[in-house]
């Protein structure tokens, strides 16, 4: 395994790699990727392989350009407001395949439907631009671990099983993206994230935000164990018990780590990540407990992250 620095040299090897029906993590503004060739059946099984994951959960499809859209999906006025409002960037649009998608159906977990989106970070886009093809790419860790927001973290988790990780540092915002149902009438929310629907709702109207409403068939990536810590985890705690790790927000004495002591939410997400892996140790506490996040913007996302976690172990 390689890691690799992401200049033009270590791109143009990362493209041949990808063409060539490989797999490569990339980093994105939301978490790092694992891609490969969203038109390559064999190159799309790899990361199903690798990740462990459920073929029945489908993969999000990264395209340079808007524009990419027209071959992959039907579209309407709703996707283009959005695409023109928020991409490139973290909102995950599912779509209606169109009959000749020329995506591998295991993208899509044999579904009728398609997730897409264009990811905000450089090297993403110079990567995509290289190959010059759709990259399926979920995020760069086996299921149901804690997303990678540094290449270190996909170097631990499958480096290998890795020829190249890109390093692009840090990921800015260190939460997924926002999934958007748009296959439906009234667009529903799969998955919270860092667009909240607030902003959505601004650009095309109500929408569906209520997770209870979200059926299996829909939205196949619920039925996922996610970032389940092997620690037990405690939320809206004001303090930690005995052996504990507290993990605060805005501040708080013997703190074994703060999302952001100036209690900024976006410093918050792109920090969470990295707290549970760093602190998710049995050999030195016997359990994490987290402060009350704000449950506004993107400290939706951040709860329903945390809840998720708590939920899986
Ligand atoms: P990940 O790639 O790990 O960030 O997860 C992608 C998320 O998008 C999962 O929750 C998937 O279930 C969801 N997703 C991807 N494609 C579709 C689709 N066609 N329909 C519904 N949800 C999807
Ligand atoms: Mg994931």
């Amino acid at each position: 395994m390689t890691i690799k620095v992401a200049d033009d040299a270590g791109i143009a090897a990362a493209a041949d790699h990808l063409r060539s029906g490989h797999v490569v993590a990339f980093p994105t503004e939301t978490v790092y990727g694992l891609g490969a060739d969203a038109t390559q059946h064999d190159a799309v099984s790899k990361v199903f392989s690798i990740k462990g994951r459920p073929a029945v959960n489908p993969l999000i499809v990264h395209v340079a350009d808007p524009s990419w859209l027209e071959e992959l999906a039907e579209s309407d006025d709703r996707i283009t407001a959005l695409a023109d409002t928020f991409w490139p960037g973290p909102l995950t649009l599912v779509l209606n395949r169109r009959s000749d998608c020329p995506i591998s159906k295991q993208v899509s977990a044999n579904l009728d439907t398609i997730a897409v989106r264009q990811p905000d970070h450089p090297i993403a886009a110079a990567l995509l631009t290289a190959v010059d093809r759709p990259l399926a790419a979920p995020s760069a860790n086996p299921s149901g671990h804690v997303s990678p927001t540094t290449a270190k973290h996909v170097e631990t988790d499958l480096g290998d099983a890795l020829d190249i990780i890109l390093d692009g540092g840090p990921c800015r915002a260190g939460l997924e993206s926002t999934v958007l149902d748009l296959t439906i009438e009234t667009a529903r929310i799969l998955r919270p994230g860092v667009i909240d629907a607030v902003a959505i709702t601004k650009v095309i109207g109500v929408i569906d935000e209520h997770e209870s409403s979200i059926g299996p068939i829909n939205s196949p990536g619920q039925l996922e164990k996610h970032y389940a810590p092997s620690l037990p985890l405690k939320l809206n705690a004001d303090s930690a018990h005995e052996g504990e790790a507290y993990i605060a927000f805005g501040g708080a004495q013997n703190a074994a780590f703060d999302l952001s002591p100036s209690c900024d939410l976006a410093e918050a997400a792109s920090n969470l990540f990295a707290a549970l892996r760093e602190l998710d140790d049995p050999t030195r506490f016997k359990g994490l407990a987290v402060a009350p996040i704000p449950a506004y913007g993107i400290g939706q996302a951040i709860n329903d992250r945390l809840r998720r976690a708590a939920k899986g172990r």
